[in-house]
């Protein structure tokens, strides 16, 4: 039997990550004042930093433990990394606390939360995936303190992250982007690279996939994948499916020694 490609492990690892959800009320958050919400809109600060979640660290660790769960049955490489992980958690309740509290804390390096050193990247993939499904809540909890329409920022106006795909409008032609983490989708300029602002815009195709175009910066060298709309008939575009069933063109980005901005590994700490 053939080893399956990366593309389809990742399909597979998605369908049964996509079974983990929250309860709507596992996600809370303060009710932001209007003076803030304000200010926040003025100066760009994203909703995570204005009204951060709040999650019950049992919640979280038993988000933690059926991700887990799935990275062991579907990414068979990384189930010894997982285990290893697992064991370095915290395990009384004030640490536990702890760590899930900061799990939503942009910046904050949690490998320095662990009882002994892990594997970083996979503990990223471990922490990202546990993360996801809060996040996508809190999105949907708050909707209503941000607009997707007005944001015009190059990063998520929920989680302050970098997106991982862009959209081009059919009929207006317009461009929205889109995290990866939160599902939020939000207006940005036509033209010009999300992530450094560069005004230049270069972008490649795939024959056979005509769908999309790669965006890519000689700036920062970043890229992003792009769905053509025009391109995309009239079936309901899934985003993250899209993101997922495109890895081929990750593949040919990085090999033309472009790199994926979105990807923020946690750096181990000297
Ligand atoms: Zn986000
Ligand atoms: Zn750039």
């Amino acid at each position: 039997m053939q080893n399956p490609s990366l593309q389809e492990m990742l399909v597979s690892f998605h369908q049964e990550f996509l079974q983990i959800s929250v309860r709507e009320d596992a996600v809370t958050f303060e009710t932001p004042g209007e003076t803030i919400l304000k200010q926040g809109r003025e100066k760009s600060i994203p909703l995570v930093s204005i009204c951060p979640p709040r999650v019950k660290a049992e919640d979280f660790f038993a988000t933690m433990k059926q991700v887990a769960g799935v990275i062991k049955n579907f990414m068979p490489d990384l189930a010894a990394d997982t285990e290893q992980i697992e064991s370095a958690l915290p395990v009384e309740p004030a640490g536990q606390e702890e760590f899930a509290a900061r799990a939503f804390t942009p910046g904050v390096n949690l490998l320095t939360y662990l009882k002994s050193d892990v594997p970083p990247e996979t503990f990223g993939f471990l922490l990202n995936h546990t993360v996801k499904p809060f996040m996508r809540q809190y999105a949907v909890n708050a909707s209503k303190y941000f607009d997707p329409e007005t944001w015009l920022e190059g990063n998520c106006p929920v989680c302050g992250g970098k997106p991982t795909l862009a959209l081009l409008e059919k009929e207006k032609g317009g461009r929205y982007l889109y995290c990866g983490l939160c599902e939020v989708k939000w207006r940005f300029h036509r033209l010009g690279c999300p992530y450094c602002a560069s005004p230049e815009s270069h972008f490649f195709t795939v024959e056979g996939m005509e769908k999309y175009r790669v965006y890519y910066c000689d700036k920062c060298h970043g890229y992003i994948k792009t769905i053509d709309g025009a391109r995309a008939g009239d079936s309901k575009l899934n985003l993250f499916w899209e993101d997922i069933n495109t890895v081929q063109l990750d593949i040919l980005a990085m090999r033309e020694g472009y790199f994926n901005q979105q990807v923020d590994p946690q750096e181990p700490e000297k």
